[in-house]
């Protein structure tokens, strides 16, 4: 097992910052950046990505006794409202919609607390956000919901999370490139990943998987 950045992938090899790989079959599985870099090596995918934002608290003695968060999430929405029209996912940076944002809490073992979420619809995986306005619209939001968490000390963070225009994730062959496979876009994935990926894998072997069959990139084939 080697830990390292990938810079491009070709038909049958990987290059990385040190090596080049040669290889039978490569998975891209690089979440938010996996759209980027199969962009940069010449492979379209309808993969897209929201940048996440949240503030992580030390450990805390408040204690949370339950996750928290909307029944109805408005990420879903945003996601669904910013694919509407892929061929802007090729623009630069482009905001494709108004951001969101899904006020929620979780704890963790130790103590400490992730204050959640604000997504953005942005093209550019580097975009810069105003951190200081989003911290203050996160802590404004969960001060409604959870008034004892919102002046807690903590940091705010930002990343991104994959996601297809079907809230399903995208698993498989990549059409027209043979060999390269991907599985990314889980926008949920604590649940599913593990089952998937031993599905994945057997049917990378030959065993036939219609849960697998059905997560396929051609799905997205013939659509504009
Ligand atoms: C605030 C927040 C809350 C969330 N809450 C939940 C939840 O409650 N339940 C749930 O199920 N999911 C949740 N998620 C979503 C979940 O965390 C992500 O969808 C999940 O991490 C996706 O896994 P992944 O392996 O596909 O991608 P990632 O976890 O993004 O992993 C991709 C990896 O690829 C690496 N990589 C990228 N580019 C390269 C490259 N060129 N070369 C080498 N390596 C590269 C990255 O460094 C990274 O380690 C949440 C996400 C966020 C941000």
């Amino acid at each position: 097992m080697v830990i390292t950045q990938v810079l491009q992938i070709l038909p049958k090899a990987v290059t990385t910052t040190k090596e080049i790989y040669y290889t039978a079959n490569t998975v891209v599985c690089a979440g938010g950046l996996s759209r980027q870099l199969l962009k940069s090596s010449g492979i379209s995918t309808k993969l897209y990505f929201t940048h996440a934002e949240m503030i992580e608290t030390p450990p805390v003695d408040i204690q949370l006794r339950t996750i928290v968060m909307p029944a109805n999430l408005k990420r879903f929405q945003l996601e669904a409202d910013s694919t509407k029209n892929e061929e802007l996912w090729n623009q630069s940076d482009l905001e494709m919609v108004p951001p969101i944002l899904d006020a929620g809490a979780v704890q963790f073992r130790d103590g400490s607390l992730r204050l959640g979420q604000i997504s953005r619809a942005i093209t550019n995986p580097h975009a810069n956000v105003d951190s200081k306005q989003s911290e203050a619209e996160l802590r404004a939001s969960i001060g409604k919901i959870l008034p004892k968490l919102n002046k807690l000390p903590g940091t705010w963070h930002h990343c991104l999370v994959s996601f297809s225009s079907d809230a399903l994730p995208l698993i498989g062959l990549i059409p027209e490139h043979e060999s390269v496979h991907v599985f990314s876009g889980f926008s949920n994935p604590l649940v599913i990943v593990p089952p998937l990926a031993q599905r994945f894998a057997d049917s990378v072997f030959g065993i036939k998987d219609e849960i697998i069959t059905k997560l396929s990139p051609v799905r997205f084939q013939n659509l504009s």
